[in-house]
């Protein structure tokens, strides 16, 4: 058994969602994940957003709106009156639930229950879709058996256990179809895996079924060499290591949640990246073994922050590293870069929510510098420490660039620069002149 994937693009509209229902049941008996329709979330966290101001008004125009989108994608999906019911009834329920939220006080709690009925309309339409199709298409859950633990990381166990059972009760069915996304949390709360989380979904679910092969489907044909919002004639990359595509992913290749390359990894389980749209084209596969000595691909990470520790008492001190380690730890910030030199050491974080706190604790052992709105350019592939000349490619690339930060050598397949973010755009596109267009590539 398989488990396919399908992003909010995918199943934006009723000819799409036709689509991949044709596209499903022509692969056999597998389990379906879906994501919202594209712009529902962003639409339930903008309503959120009116709730948590205490606009009402707000929220119920948008609510509205919303509404209306969801009735004329019922009534170009099914053709006949008994499933347009049932389809009606199933979405009005919904939106019915939302607009019960105006009443009350709105907290995070309230928000995550919004958040989820994304993806339980967009399953439903579908499951429903199918059925009027004749197919015996199976309802799964998410919220019966995709939990977290007091953690906040997923609970395999459960999740194995209680996904095997209902796929056992189903044993008849001719597919499955569950929502991606949303889950509960330890204390049985709607929850949700993040922004963008139904691709950890997909990973979470083959590795508790031991899936033959997860499938993401979106809409690109598979993982680029560079990121084709910034850059022109960008081409697919057919094969990636889990961890060539863990980088990628964490570092800005935004096809990729880079949450979901663990489970699979750990199973050994391989991730296709597919198109919708182009279902022959042959995508990205990503497993434990790679083609040696190329460069793959590069991903810009935004909004990252450098911060620089420059101190004397650096110089031939151990335990200095641990010190500055220790303050980001505890205001919970993870870091990304490390570059050190014998008098300071700098690092480049993504949140910074508790900058202030961490500059004031970190001035206690050097003078402390910032740099705002800077950009991790990642480079990506056999970036192994004996290959000899893929270093100076890419450094090459940024001959006119200014770099603030270079990290290599933490894994074998990864070299990234810190630069600006106004350079980022011109970077991006010298290393595809310099990595993936010459002769030699
Ligand atoms: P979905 O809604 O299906 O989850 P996403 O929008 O999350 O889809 O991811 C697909 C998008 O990722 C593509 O449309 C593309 O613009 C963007 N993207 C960024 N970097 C890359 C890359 N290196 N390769 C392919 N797509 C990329
Ligand atoms: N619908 C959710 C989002 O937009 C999850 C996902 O699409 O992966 O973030
Ligand atoms: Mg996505």
């Amino acid at each position: 058994m398989k488990v396919l994937k399908f992003g909010g693009t995918s199943v934006g509209s009723a000819e799409r969602i036709k689509n991949v229902a044709q596209l499903v049941t022509s692969r056999g008996k597998n389990i379906i994940v879906l994501s919202a329709m594209a712009g529902t979330t962003n639409t339930l966290v903008e309503i959120s957003d009116y709730l948590y101001k205490k606009n009402v008004d707000g929220a119920k125009e948008t609510v509205n709106s919303l509404e209306s989108k969801y009735l004329s994608t019922i009534n170009e999906l099914f053709t006949t009156d008994e499933y347009k019911e049932k389809a009606l009834k199933e979405i009005k329920a919904c939106f019915n639930y939302i607009r019960s939220f105006t009443k009350d006080i709105f907290t995070i709690f309230e928000e995550k229950e919004i958040l989820a009925q994304g993806e339980l309309m967009s399953t439903a339409l579908m499951n429903l879709y199918l059925q009027e199709k004749g197919i015996n298409s199976e309802l799964l859950p998410a919220l019966d058996y995709m939990r977290t633990d007091k953690n906040a990381e997923p609970d395999t166990n459960y999740i194995k256990q209680k996904l095997t059972a209902l796929l056992e009760k189903h044993a008849d069915a001719d597919i499955y179809i569950t929502q991606g996304y949303i889950c509960r949390n330890a204390y049985g709360e709607i929850d949700n895996l993040q922004r963008g989380g139904s691709d950890y979904s997909a990973s979470l679910i083959g590795a508790a079924i031991g899936a033959d092969e997860i499938e993401i489907w979106t809409d690109i044909d598979g993982m680029h060499n560079n990121d084709p919002r910034f850059v022109e004639n960008t081409q697919p990359v057919e094969e990636l290591h889990f961890e060539e595509a863990a980088e990628l992913a964490y570092f800005g290749a935004k096809i990729l949640h880079p949450t979901c390359v663990l489970p699979a990894k750990l199973n050994n389980i391989p991730v296709r990246l597919l198109n919708t749209m182009q279902p022959d084209a042959k995508g990205t596969v990503i497993f434990n073994t790679t083609s040696s000595r190329k460069i793959k691909a590069v991903a810009a990470k935004d909004n990252i922050t450098a911060i620089k520790i420059k101190s004397g008492r650096m110089l031939l001190a151990y335990g200095f590293l641990r010190k500055v380690f220790e303050i980001f730890e505890t205001y919970q910030t993870p870091i990304d870069m490390i570059a050190t030199s014998e008098v300071g050491v700098s690092v480049t974080i993504d949140n910074e929510r508790n900058l202030d706190k961490i500059i004031d604790d970190l001035k206690k052992f050097g003078t402390v510098s910032v740099d705002h709105n800077m950009v991790i350019i990642c480079v990506v592939g056999d970036l192994e420490w004996q290959n000899r000349g893929f270093e100076a490619k890419a450094l090459d690339a940024l001959r006119e660039i200014p770099v603030r930060m270079i990290s290599y050598g933490g894994s074998n397949y990864n070299i990234s620069f810190l630069v600006r973010k106004e350079d980022k755009v011109k970077a991006l596109n010298s290393l595809s002149d310099h990595l993936f267009k010459s002769s030699d590539k």
